[in-house]
C-alpha cells in the first residue's frame, strides 16, 4: 500500500460552480503520484458523506479532471454509499486507487465505520490518496478537530477517536484558513488545537502539502507545523516518524502483546523520546512531564537496585549503547527493580529503527517470572526462591518452627553418565516429587542441576521423612538405580536471616555429611560448621594479606626412582604460616580459595618461586629435578595466567622439562576444549602433565584415551589399602600395566611404609612419592637433599 495524504490537491470550488480547472503543481504530488499509478486505474471514492450526492459528484469530477491534466490515466470511476456492505470486498480488490474526499470529518468516519472500511482494508496493495477529511480520518487515533458551528463549545463533541489505521499521522488540512479561523467565538489553533496537543502531535499543512508513506516509510512535501505539547515548530520538509508509523504500529502491537511494559523510540540527535507504550503501573513514573531521554533513565535508574544502579547509568549513556549496536547489533540488559510487591527483573533492550538512523526503538519487558521461574521442575529459580524466601522470613511468626533445606544427589554426575541426560533429568523429576511428598515444602526452588532448595515446617523434618527421602531408588526399563539425596538443613530462629547465608550454611551441612554405611544422610547446621566457615571466610577474606606478608611458602616433597630410590623430582605444596592460626593445610584452604576464583594468584606465585629455584641451581650448576606444580580447574579460566606460564619458562632461560603440571582427575573431567588445547600446547613445548588421584573419583578410563598423560598418580587411598585389601591390589597392578601399555609412568603417592614400596617395586611402578623417604619440606631444606 501506498498512501498520500494531502491537504487539498484540487483548486477549491464553492459546490455547484463546477468549472473544469487545472490543479496547481502542489510539490512535485502529481510526479510523486505518477511512479505509483498503473497503466490506467480503477478509481474508488469514498465519499464523506454519501447523501451529499451532487457535491460528491462534483468533488470526484475534479479530482478525475486533476488527475487528466497531469495523465494519470483513469479507466473507471466507483462510489461508495451505504449499501454496498456485502460489495465491499470485491470493490476493493477491484480498485487500483482509493480516493478519501474532503467534507465533515466526523461524518465521514462515522461513514466509514458503518460500512467496514477498516477491516476490509487490511492488506490494500494499491493507493491510497487522503484529501483533508479523508487524511484526517487515515489516522490510528483521528483527531477529529471541531470545524462546525457549536461543535468547539460542545463538551459531547467527541474529538479523539480510532481511525483506519493506516498510518499515525493526525493531519490539519488548510493551514491557510485554518490559522484565521474562528469557531464559537473561539480561536481555532490558538484556542483548540494548542490545549488539545498536550502528549499529541499534530501536523498543520496547507493545501497542496502531503505525506507519502510506503514501506513503512514517510516524507512529508510542502509547508507545515508541527504543534505538540502546546508549541508549534516548523515542519521540515523530507522524512518524518509518524506517532506511530505504519511499520512501528504492527510491531509495537506484537511487542505489547508479548508483555513490554515500555516501548519508546528516541530520536539521538535531540534526545526526545515518543512513548508508544506504557505500562499503567509505570505511568506514576512518567506523569505529567514532555520526556527527553535523560529524564526517563534518570527516572528509572533511581528504582535500579543498588548494586547495579551505576553500570545501569553508564552504560544507558545514548553514545554508549549506540557503540555497542554498531558492535554487536543488539543492545540487551537484565536489571533489577524494587517495587513495593518484591524485585522485579527488567529487560531492557534496544534496536535500531529501520529507515531512520537517528531514531532508536527501546522496549522494556518485565522478565521476572520468565527469570525467577524454572521451567523444568516447574519451581523457582535461584533468584526466584531467593526473593520469595526472603519476604516469607521476614513475615514468619511465630519463630523458629521453619528451616530452610538444601538437597544434593549424591552422585548425580555418574547417573548421567549412567544413564544419559535424559535418564539424568528424570532423576531430578524424581527427586523434586519425593521433596514435594516427604518435606512439603512452602517455597522451592531449583539452584543448578540436581540442587534444591526449600523451607518447610520443622514438623515435617521427622526422622521418618527424612530417612524416606534420603534413600532413593531409580527404576528405568529393568534397571535400578539406589541414590541418596543428602539434606543440609538450617533452622530459621531470626526473621533477619540472610537467605543467603543460610543457604551457605545448609550447604555446608550437607558437604559435612560423612560417606559411609549407616551414616545419617542429612545434617543441620551447627555452631562448629559455623566455626568452621568463619575460619574459611575469614581466610578467604585474609588470603591477600597473607601474601604479601610473606605468610605463603612452597614445601618440596622429593619423589624417587622406586629402583634406586634416586631422587628424580619433587612436588610443590603450598603452605599457609598464619599469623594467627599457624600452619594452616592447603586442605582447608585451597578450597575455599578455589571456589572463590582466586586459586591462580597463589598458583602463580608457586610457578614463580619454582621456576626461581629452578633457573637458580641451574645457573648454580647444582643438581636440578624437575618440579610438579598442582593446577586447579580454575586456573584454566585465568587464561592470561596460563599463556604468561610458557613466556615465563621463555624469559628465565629455563628448560622445559624441569617444569611439571599436575590436574586431578575430576579437574579434567570439567576440562572444556580451550584447556585441552593448553594442555596439549605446553606437552608439546616439553612439560609434562601428570594425571593426579587417579582412582579416588569417578575414573574413567576415556580421560586416558582423551590425553596423552605423561605420568600417573596413584591416589593414596589405594596405596593405604596395599596388605590390606586384595582388590585394590589387584587395581593397583592392573593400573601399572595399563599405564606402561599407553606409554605412561606411574608415581605412587602416599607411601609411608616397607611393605606398600616392595609391593610397588614388584610390580613395577617407577617413582614413589611418601613419608616412608620424604616429606613435604621447605626450600631451604629441600636444596640441602639435592645437595647430598
Ligand atoms: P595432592 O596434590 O594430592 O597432594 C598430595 C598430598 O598428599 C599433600 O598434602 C601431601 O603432603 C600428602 N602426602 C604426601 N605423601 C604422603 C604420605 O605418605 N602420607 C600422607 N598421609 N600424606 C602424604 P597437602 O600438602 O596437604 O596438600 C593437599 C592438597 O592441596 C593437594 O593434594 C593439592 O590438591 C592441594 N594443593 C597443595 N598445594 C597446592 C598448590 O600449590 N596449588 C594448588 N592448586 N593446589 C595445591
Ligand atoms: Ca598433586
Ligand atoms: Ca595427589
Amino acid at each position: 500500500m501506498v498512501l498520500f495524504l494531502t491537504s487539498s490537491f484540487i483548486p477549491y470550488q464553492e459546490p455547484g460552480e463546477y468549472k473544469k480547472t487545472p490543479p496547481e503543481d502542489c510539490y512535485g504530488f502529481f510526479d510523486d503520484l505518477k511512479k505509483e499509478w498503473p497503466d490506467s486505474a480503477n478509481v474508488l471514492f469514498v465519499p464523506a458523506d454519501p447523501t451529499l450526492i451532487k457535491d460528491n459528484e462534483n468533488q470526484i469530477q475534479q479530482v478525475i479532471d486533476a488527475f487528466e491534466y497531469k495523465d494519470l490515466k483513469v479507466a473507471e470511476v466507483k462510489t461508495l454509499d451505504d449499501n454496498c456492505n456485502d460489495a465491499l470486498k470485491g470493490l476493493i480488490a477491484w480498485s487500483d486507487v482509493i480516493y478519501m474526499g474532503g467534507g465533515h470529518a466526523p461524518t465521514q468516519l462515522a461513514f466509514m465505520k458503518r460500512i467496514g472500511l477498516k477491516d476490509a482494508l487490511t492488506d490494500y496493495p494499491g493507493i491510497i490518496i487522503g484529501l483533508s477529511a479523508g487524511s484526517i480520518n487515515a489516522a490510528y487515533d483521528v483527531y477529529l478537530i471541531p470545524e462546525l458551528e457549536g461543535e468547539a463549545a460542545d463538551p459531547n463533541y467527541v474529538r479523539f477517536t480510532d481511525g483506519l489505521d493506516l498510518t499515525n499521522i493526525d493531519m490539519i488540512p488548510h493551514a491557510k484558513t485554518m490559522k484565521d479561523a474562528v469557531i464559537d467565538g473561539l480561536r481555532f489553533i490558538e484556542d483548540i488545537v494548542l490545549p488539545d496537543s498536550y502528549g499529541r502531535r499534530f501536523y498543520l499543512v496547507e493545501d497542496g502539502s502531503y505525506f507519502k508513506s510506503k514501506n513503512g516509510k514517510t516524507k512529508f512535501k510542502g509547508v507545515g507545523q508541527v504543534i505538540e505539547d502546546g508549541t508549534i515548530s516548523p515542519l521540515k520538509e523530507g522524512p518524518i516518524i509518524p506517532y506511530m508509523g505504519v511499520i512501528e504500529q504492527p510491531v509495537v502491537r506484537a511487542l505489547l502483546s508479548e508483555g513490554y511494559d515500555i516501548v519508546m523510540t528516541v530520536n539521538t540527535t535531540n534526545d526526545v523520546c515518543e512513548i508508544y507504550h506504557l505500562d499503567e503501573k509505570l505511568l506514576s513514573v512518567f506523569e505529567g512531564a514532555k520526556l527527553t531521554y535523560k529524564d526517563i533513565f534518570f527516572r528509572i535508574a533511581q528504582r535500579i537496585v543498588d548494586d547495579e544502579r551505576d553500570a545501569f547509568v553508564n552504560e544507558s549513556d545514548l553514545s554508549f549503547i549506540r557503540d555497542e549496536l554498531a558492535e554487536r547489533g543488539n543492545f540487551v540488559r537484565t536489571v533489577h527493580i524494587d517495587t513495593p510487591l518484591g524485585r522485579r527483573a527488567k529487560n531492557i533492550r534496544v534496536k535500531e529503527v529501520p529507515g531512520y538512523p537517528d531514531w532508536l526503538l527501546f522496549m522494556f519487558l518485565d522478565v521476572t517470572t520468565v527469570i525467577d521461574h524454572d521451567w523444568m521442575t516447574d519451581e523457582y529459580t535461584r533468584t526466584g526462591f531467593m526473593d520469595r524466601a526472603r519476604l516469607f522470613i521476614s513475615e514468619i511468626s511465630p519463630l523458629g518452627h521453619f528451616s530452610l533445606v538444601y538437597t544434593n544427589v549424591n552422585g548425580f554426575k555418574a547417573v548421567n553418565e549412567l544413564f544419559g541426560d535424559k535418564n539424568g533429568d528424570l532423576v531430578i523429576f524424581q527427586t523434586r516429587d519425593v521433596i514435594r511428598q516427604y518435606l512439603k515444602p512452602v517455597i522451592m526452588g531449583r539452584l543448578e542441576s540436581d540442587h534444591f532448595v526449600f523451607i518447610t515446617e520443622d514438623k515435617n523434618l521427622s526422622e521418618e521423612n527424612l530417612k524416606a527421602l534420603c534413600n532413593q531408588v531409580f527404576r528405568i526399563e529393568n534397571k535400578e538405580y539406589n541414590y541418596e539425596i543428602r539434606c543440609g538443613i538450617f533452622s530459621i530462629h531470626n526473621s533477619n536471616m540472610d537467605v543467603a547465608h543460610l543457604i551457605a550454611g545448609a550447604k555446608l551441612a550437607e558437604k559435612n555429611i560423612k560417606t559411609g554405611k549407616g551414616s545419617l544422610l542429612y545434617a543441620y547446621y551447627d555452631d562448629f560448621m559455623k566455626e568452621n566457615y568463619v575460619k574459611q571466610r575469614f581466610l578467604l577474606a585474609d588470603f591477600e594479606r597473607g601474601l604479601n606478608e610473606n605468610e605463603f611458602e612452597p614445601y618440596y616433597q622429593p619423589i624417587v626412582d622406586a629402583k634406586t630410590g634416586e631422587i628424580v623430582s619433587a612436588e610443590m605444596l603450598i603452605r599457609w604460616h598464619h599469623k594467627d592460626f599457624g600452619m594452616v593445610s592447603p586442605a582447608v584452604f585451597i578450597p575455599v580459595i578455589e571456589s572463590e576464583g582466586k586459586i591462580s594468584v597463589l598458583d602463580n606465585f608457586i610457578v614463580n618461586r619454582g621456576m626461581e629455584l629452578i633457573a637458580r641451581r641451574a645457573y648454580q650448576k647444582k643438581k636440578v629435578v624437575p618440579c610438579a606444580i598442582n593446577l586447579s580447574r580454575v586456573d584454566f579460566y585465568d587464561t592470561f595466567f596460563i599463556e604468561s606460564i610458557m613466556e615465563r619458562i621463555n624469559d628465565l632461560n629455563i628448560d622445559p622439562s624441569m617444569i611439571r603440571f599436575e590436574v586431578t582427575e575430576s579437574a579434567y573431567t570439567d576440562l572444556e576444549a580451550k584447556s585441552m588445547e593448553y594442555l596439549n600446547n605446553m606437552q608439546s613445548y616439553g612439560i609434562k602433565i601428570l594425571l593426579d588421584d587417579y582412582g579416588s573419583g569417578m575414573s574413567s578410563l576415556s580421560m586416558l584415551e582423551d590425553f596423552n598423560f605423561d605420568i600417573i598418580k596413584l591416589d593414596l587411598g589405594f596405596i593405604r589399602k596395599i596388605g590390606i585389601n586384595e582388590k585394590a591390589e589387584s587395581i593397583i597392578i592392573t593400573t601399572i600395566g595399563l599405564a606402561h601399555m599407553i606409554g605412561a609412568t606411574v608415581t605412587a603417592e602416599g607411601v609411608e611404609t616397607k611393605e606398600q614400596l616392595d609391593f610397588l617395586k614388584s610390580y613395577d611402578c617407577d617413582y614413589i612419592q611418601g613419608y616412608y623417604f620424604y616429606k613435604p619440606m621447605p626450600e631451604k631444606e629441600f636444596e640441602e637433599v639435592l645437595d647430598k
